[in-house]
């Protein structure tokens, strides 16, 4: 995707303003042009990832910019001082993906927050159903106009079928009255394995029944469109809606992990691999929990201070996820602490990683904030066989990472 940006605008202080925010806020080049006749050249030289058109230029005063950026399937926000509603409606009927005014300093602001959006929208996938082709198409259009990936089909079966083959899939945007499955039931069917906030669902119905709105609400739906609908709103209803997926995942994001390593925390690993301990003794699958230590860190500390210190957690933090497949689990108990659950693995195997580890750790140089080299070394207590539960497997690496350092550290203790 090009990452470039045209902006057309006559009045050049707010040009340079515009082009300057978008640059360095959003790392975009910037071309700009002051009329229609220069912004030509600049469309049939580049490719655009968007087009911001001021729609009163001196040689094109009613807007003629935008048919001729559409026509040439460039994406289009539209810059307007003009408030007028009937030609603000105009606008909004062609194919472009905003109409901002531009009165003020915030209005400059609200261009950024848009662009920020469009380019977080590529990583979104958007299943539409809709039983009319017309509408479909037409749905379709607007939403990969707004950069997201979208999957359209035609009702609720199938639907579900491309729902369980693409996990990636953000939201859901179901027509209420289909044949075979509607809306409705589709809502019904999806909530009993998506929550609100792995999946969200806006359902966009014509229906007039009053109530329609609250049944869909109480049954899972996120939001609810009512048809006829401005090209605004329906825009912001889906941007807010997957913004609301996105915080929610930043948060969940935030409390799962160690802010200074990025590693998962202590509170994670046990939920998570208390699932996997589970299936894994009922399926005889072989696993291996293994404690981390790293050896007299206090000395590191009292040597080097407290942020060269940080600097060995965070290698050690690299070197462990750099050392385990992604499927694994690496966590940071505290302070110099770790454990990892690697899964799928022998003993044999598991011997092996760890071994692995060990040297990297060893031939491994940490550099002082004053850049003298550092080198430290861990002891690891690894348990192979379980029995109880997780919790007991935690301990006994534990034990066995206590051995590792009763007998001399750097050493590797297993069950
Ligand atoms: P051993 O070989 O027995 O493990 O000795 P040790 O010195 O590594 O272990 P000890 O548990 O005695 O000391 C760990 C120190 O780690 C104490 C604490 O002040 C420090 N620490 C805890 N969390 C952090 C942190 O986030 N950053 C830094 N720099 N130090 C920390
Ligand atoms: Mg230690
Ligand atoms: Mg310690």
């Amino acid at each position: 995707m090009s990452k470039r940006i045209l902006v057309v605008e006559d009045n050049k202080t707010l040009a340079k303003l515009i082009a300057k925010k978008v640059s360095i806020e959003l790392n975009f080049e910037v071309d700009v042009a002051y009329s229609l006749q220069e912004a030509k050249l600049f469309l049939k030289r580049y490719e655009y990832f968007l087009t911001l058109l001021d729609i009163n230029l001196p040689d094109a005063p009613n807007g003629e910019i935008v048919e001729y950026a559409l026509e040439r399937k460039n994406r289009v926000i539209v810059l307007s001082g003009n408030i007028d509603k009937e030609f603000r409606k105009k606008m909004l009927k062609k194919n472009i993906i905003d109409y901002v005014t531009k009165s003020g300093a915030n209005d400059v602001n609200y261009i950024i927050q848009t662009i920020r959006r469009l380019q977080k929208n590529q990583n979104h996938t958007i299943l539409l159903i809709d039983d009319s082709l017309v509408f479909r198409k037409q749905m379709q259009g607007m939403l990969e106009n707004m950069f997201f990936k979208v999957i359209a089909v035609a009702h609720g079966e199938e639907a579900l079928g491309i729902l369980n083959t693409n996990p990636n899939i953000s939201l859901i945007l179901t027509d209420y009255h289909m044949p075979v499955m509607n809306g409705l039931e589709l809502t019904t069917e999806i909530r009993k394995t998506y929550t609100k906030t792995d999946l969200a669902i806006i359902v966009i119905s014509s229906d007039n029944d009053e109530e329609t709105t609250a049944i869909f609400l109480k049954n899972g739906a996120n939001d609810y469109i009512k048809k006829p609908f401005s090209k605004e709103e329906f825009s912001c209803r889906i941007n807010n809606s997957i913004e609301a997926l996105e915080n929610i995942q930043e948060i969940t994001n935030h409390a799962n992990r160690d802010f200074l390593t990025g590693l998962y925390n202590r509170r994670y690993f046990f939920a998570n691999a208390s699932k996997y301990f589970e299936d894994a003794i009922s399926n005889s699958e072989p696993f291996a929990i293994a404690m981390i230590d790293i050896d007299h860190f206090k000395k590191i500390n009292d040597t080097y201070g407290h942020e060269t210190g940080d600097r060995a957690i965070v290698d050690l933090a690299d070197i462990l996820r750099s050392s385990v497949s992604s499927d694994d689990i690496v966590a940071r108990f505290n302070g110099e602490e770790f454990c990892v659950l690697l899964k799928n693995a022998s003993a044999q195997k598991a011997l092996e990683i760890i071994e692995k580890i060990k040297e990297k750790v060893e031939s491994h140089v940490t550099l002082s904030e004053k850049n003298e080299e550092i080198r430290f070394s861990v002891s690891m207590g690894v348990a192979t066989t379980h029995d109880e539960d997780l919790n007991a497997s935690v301990n006994e690496a534990d034990m066995m990472l206590y051995n590792a350092k009763q007998n001399g550290r750097n050493k590797i203790v297993l069950n």
